[in-house]
């Protein structure tokens, strides 16, 4: 009889823990930039604003690398199956964030051809509105994700309604 058998709950547990941990301060974001909101997201890579601190300044350009598309920008239905295709070449488990109005709700562009919001075509994990957020609203996006992937078990699913961030 192994530890596991002994004590099962104590191991699992700890080892969720663990994966969480190292999933949550290790976030590899794929950078969607459609348009406006994509300067603020590079912005949060600078030096001032320094998405280093929080384990997450690795952005991938290969779907492959990458753990956290973040939407930045209004998404067209032209776009769409390209974005989504993406998304299905990131590997499990996966977060999106939507970042502003545009890629929360279609924002100021919403006609025939802007997808009403990105959750149409992915699931989301977190929005921030605002035309555009700020890079610490995408700081905070990134820490509120953390705080999900915390509770999420081994396979990554979430217990937590989407969140919606103010600008
Ligand atoms: S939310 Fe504002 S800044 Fe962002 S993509 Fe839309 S129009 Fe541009």
């Amino acid at each position: 009889m192994g530890l596991e058998d002994k004590f099962p709950e104590i191991l699992t547990s700890r080892l969720t823990d663990l994966v969480a941990w190292g999933r949550k301060n290790s976030l590899w974001p794929m950078p969607l930039g459609l348009s406006c909101c994509a300067i603020e997201m590079m912005a949060t890579v600078g030096p001032k604003f320094d998405l280093s601190r929080f384990g997450a300044e690795v952005f991938r350009f290969s779907p492959r690398q990458a753990d956290v598309m973040i939407v930045a920008g209004t998404l067209t239905w032209k776009m769409a199956s390209v974005a989504r295709r993406i998304y299905d070449q990131m590997p499990d488990p996966k977060w999106v964030i939507a970042m502003g109005v545009c890629a929360s709700s279609g924002g100021l562009y919403r006609n025939y051809s802007v997808v009403p919001g990105v959750d149409r075509i992915m699931p989301v994990d977190v929005y921030t509105v605002g035309c555009p957020p700020r890079p610490d609203t995408l700081i905070r996006a990134v820490m509120e994700l953390q705080s999900k992937i915390e509770e999420m078990g081994l396979d990554g699913r979430s217990p937590r309604e989407p969140i919606v961030l103010q600008n």
